[in-house]
C-alpha cells in the first residue's frame, strides 16, 4: 500500500529500492519506541512541486531528535535537497513525506550509539475519509509533559494516539479530541484543534500539545486577516457551545468537525471563521496568493 517494486528510500546516504531494504530486529526503536518523525506534504503548485515548510519540519525533527536524547546530526538544509531528490527518484508530486530518525541495535535502556535516518514518500490524498467530523472526547488523556517531551515528535508517544483512536472508533465515532492530564481541551491523537465562539477562534496553548506547523500557519492566516484568535485553554464542557470548530495536520489539512460528543455545532461549515481559514490554507500551500478572501 505504501511501497511497490519501484519504490525508492532514502536511508542513511543511499537511495535504494524500499523492498530491498532490510533492518535489524533489535533495535531500540522497535523495542521500546525511541525514536523521531515527521509528516510533510509536498504540492504540486502553480511553481513546480514545493515542500510546504520544509525547513519548519525539519527544525522540529532535529529538535525532537535532541529532546529525545538521539544524537542526528543532518541539517534542515541538506534534508529538504534529499526530499527533493526523493520526490523526483519517484516520480511524485503531490506526495507525505515520512522521515524516521531510528535507532540500532541495543537493547539496554541506555543512550542510542547506532542512529539510522530514512525518508520515504508516498501519494497519500484525504487523510479521513469522512469530509467533516463527528468526535468524541477522549477517556484516554494526552502525557503529561513531567513524563514526556510533549512538544517532541517520538514514535513511542503515538501509542497514546492509537488508543485514543481506537477507542473513538469503538464508540462509533470519526475521531478522538482529547483532554491534557489537567482536563483542559489538548488536540487530536494526530492534529491540533480549533474552535469558534462569538466571532473568535480559540485554540489551546502550546504547553500539553504538540506544537503543530499547521496550528502556526493558522495563526499566521488568522493575524493576516484580522481574525480575532486566542490561544486559551477550555474545559470540554465549552465546547458544546461551540459555533464551529476543526482539526488541523499536514496529512489532514483543515477538517471541519461537525459533532462533539453528539453536540452539533451551531453554524454551518460555509459561514465559519474555520473555512475562511481553510480557503487561505490551500492557496498558501499551492503557492497561490489569497489576498481575495474576504473576512
Ligand atoms: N498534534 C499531533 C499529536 C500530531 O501528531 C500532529 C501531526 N504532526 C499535529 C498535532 C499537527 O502537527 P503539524 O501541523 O505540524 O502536522
Amino acid at each position: 500500500m505504501y511501497y511497490d517494486s519501484d519504490t525508492v528510500l532514502y536511508v542513511n546516504g543511499r537511495f535504494q529500492k524500499a523492498q530491498d531494504t532490510r533492518i535489524d530486529l533489535y533495535g531500540q526503536t522497535l523495542h521500546y519506541g525511541l525514536g523521531v518523525f515527521e509528516g510533510i506534504r509536498a504540492y504540486n503548485t502553480v511553481h513546480g512541486v514545493k515542500i510546504f515548510k520544509a525547513t519548519e519540519h525539519y527544525d522540529r525533527l532535529r529538535r525532537s531528535a535532541d529532546l529525545a536524547g538521539i544524537p542526528f546530526h543532518y541539517g534542515s538544509e541538506e534534508l529538504t535537497q534529499i526530499s527533493y531528490q526523493l520526490l523526483k527518484r519517484n516520480d511524485f508530486t503531490n506526495a507525505y513525506i515520512r522521515p524516521l530518525v531510528f535507532c540500532g541495535p541495543n537493547m539496554s535502556l541506555n543512550e542510542p550509539k547506532e542512529v539510522s535516518l530514512m525518508i520515504a514518500a508516498w501519494e497519500w490524498g484525504k487523510y479521513f475519509s469522512t469530509r467533516s467530523l463527528r468526535v468524541c472526547i477522549s477517556s484516554i488523556q494526552r502525557p503529561s509533559p513531567k513524563s514526556f517531551r510533549i512538544e517532541a515528535k517520538v514514535t513511542g508517544h503515538y501509542v497514546n494516539s492509537i488508543m485514543a483512536t481506537m477507542e473513538a472508533k469503538n464508540r462509533g465515532f470519526d475521531e478522538a479530541l482529547m483532554l491534557d492530564c489537567h482536563g483542559f481541551v489538548a488536540e487530536g491523537p494526530g492534529a491540533n484543534f480549533f474552535y469558534e465562539k462569538d466571532g473568535v477562534l480559540y485554540t489551546p496553548p502550546l504547553g500539553n500539545i504538540l506544537p503543530g506547523i499547521t496550528r502556526n500557519t493558522i495563526i499566521d492566516i488568522c493575524r493576516e486577516l484580522d481574525v480575532p484568535l486566542e490561544e486559551r485553554l477550555s474545559r470540554p464542557e465549552e465546547l458544546f457551545e461551540a459555533d464551529s470548530a476543526f482539526l488541523c495536520g499536514t496529512a489532514a489539512e483543515i477538517v471541519p468537525i461537525e459533532s462533539i460528543e453528539g453536540q452539533h455545532v451551531n453554524k454551518p461549515w460555509k459561514n465559519s471563521l474555520g473555512s475562511i481559514v481553510q480557503e487561505a490554507y490551500q492557496c498558501i500551500v499551492m503557492d497561490k496568493s489569497y489576498s481575495y478572501v474576504i473576512v
